[in-house]
């Protein structure tokens, strides 16, 4: 609540510039998407003058669209065709996109499923297809191009943060 409150405050700030930022997440823990939070702890101030979250449900109850993305960050590795169909929406609609995390850029270990024997691929078979999976579970770049890649599980905040650098450079952001 505390931070969506400071959203709040953020979104009324000037009219600078700003690098119009998503962020997603499909099959995976979620433990990038604390960290990013996390970071906020120490680069709130610099972040409020250069962001603009279009979509980001962890930050933000309502508004949140892909619309307008300079860049989306995907976390998570592609596990049904719901999110296969989303992930290539969101590459449309985003001009630059970010893996986060090693299952985002590899698909492991949200992707342990992949090497199970064929009993033990049996076994799991009614939950694959009653609930939509894919046959396996696929990094991002299997599905779409990807521009960056912050590999760590979960993701190395040192690369993350020169990540974002180079995109604030990229879309002259100051
Ligand atoms: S890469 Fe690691 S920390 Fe990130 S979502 Fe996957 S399992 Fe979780």
């Amino acid at each position: 609540m505390l931070y969506k409150n400071i959203l709040r405050f953020w979104a009324q700030m000037g009219n600078k510039k700003k690098l119009a930022v998503s962020w997603v997440t499909f099959a995976c823990c979620e433990d990038s998407t604390i960290l990013f939070v996390e970071l906020l702890n120490q680069h709130f101030f610099e972040w409020k003058e250069k962001i603009d979250f279009r979509y980001c449900p962890v930050l933000k109850e309502r508004g949140n669209s892909f619309e307008g993305s300079d860049v989306t960050f995907v976390e998570g590795a592609i596990a049904t065709k719901e999110d296969e169909a989303k992930l290539k929406e969101i590459r449309e609609k985003s001009k630059r996109l970010v893996a986060i995390g090693s299952c985002a850029c590899t698909g492991l270990p949200s992707a342990q499923r992949n090497t199970f024997d064929e009993s033990t691929k049996r076994e799991i078979m009614i939950v694959v297809e009653r609930f939509g999976h894919l046959e396996k579970v696929h990094p991002i770049k299997e599905i779409v191009k990807v521009d960056y890649q912050v590999p760590g599980c979960p993701m190395d905040e040192r690369i993350f943060l020169e990540t974002l650098a180079k995109l604030f450079a990229e879309f002259g952001v100051e």
